[in-house]
């Protein structure tokens, strides 16, 4: 896939002028992972607006907030779209739970990072294999971790091109979309939680905290990604 290629003919594009030309370059083969948090509601927003066909999915580690999923029912019924469900194996999970216990992911990183990937990344990677692009929320000042994202560009972690529209959209102009249009948001927001994941892994952040504090907060900052966004590489 020539990435440089796809950049010369997106450049310039409002967020809503590229899903609409990604999703015609990669017609049926193209997805959009929502977690639901303020960013995932934009793009639901806009991509709903869009009107074309594109596949939405969700990762339920079995271990999110009841907040999430009354989102992920608030969402359905305002857009009248249908969210794809991926859930992990089962007997993955429950293989895990029995050698490590419920709470491995406190114990150690190495465990914290199997518990993802047993949860989240293999179903991710199960979906992906039938799509050539997928569309993330990420913004590019969430994490010191992002900060190799580009707008369009090669995943190598699950070999398929990448797109992140709201690269360089602030926290602040989130939520004036969110406002200006009346999306649906996680009530968890409002409560000090600016980051969601699952619920053993996230809190609510104080005053001052950066938006990523609360997840994983037991751990170093170059270390909270579960593997969802790895292979980050800028390709010049
Ligand atoms: Fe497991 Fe926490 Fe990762 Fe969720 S965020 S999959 S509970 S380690």
């Amino acid at each position: 896939m020539d990435i440089e290629k796809l950049r010369d003919k997106w450049g310039g594009h409002s967020c809503e002028g590229l899903l609409d030309r990604a999703i015609g370059e990669f017609a049926g083969k193209i997805a959009f992972a929502t977690s639901f948090g303020a960013e995932d509601q934009v793009l639901t927003d806009m991509l709903c607006k869009l009107d074309k066909e594109i596949v939405i999915f969700t990762l339920d580690t079995g271990l999110l907030h009841k907040e999430t999923y009354q989102v992920l029912e608030k969402t359905q019924q305002r857009y009248g779209c249908q969210i794809k469900v991926l859930s992990p194996d089962y007997q993955s999970v429950e293989e895990m739970v029995a050698q490590y216990g419920e709470r491995l992911y406190y114990e150690s990183l190495e465990l914290r990072k199997l518990c993802c990937k047993t949860r989240k990344i293999d179903p991710l990677r199960n979906l992906l294999i039938g799509f050539n692009a997928w569309i993330c929320g990420l913004r590019a000042e969430q994490s010191p971790t992002r900060d190799s994202l580009q707008e369009v560009q090669w995943d190598a972690s699950f070999s398929l091109v990448k797109i992140n529209p709201l690269l360089d959209w602030s926290n602040e102009k989130v939520w004036q979309y969110i406002r200006d249009n009346d999306v649906p948001y996680n009530s968890l927001h409002e409560k000090g939680y600016p980051s969601i994941g699952c619920e053993p892994c996230t809190r609510a952040i104080r005053e001052g905290e950066d938006i990523r504090a609360g997840r994983w907060w037991w751990e170093n900052a170059e270390q909270k990604e579960c593997g969802l966004h790895l292979g980050n590489r800028k390709q010049e």
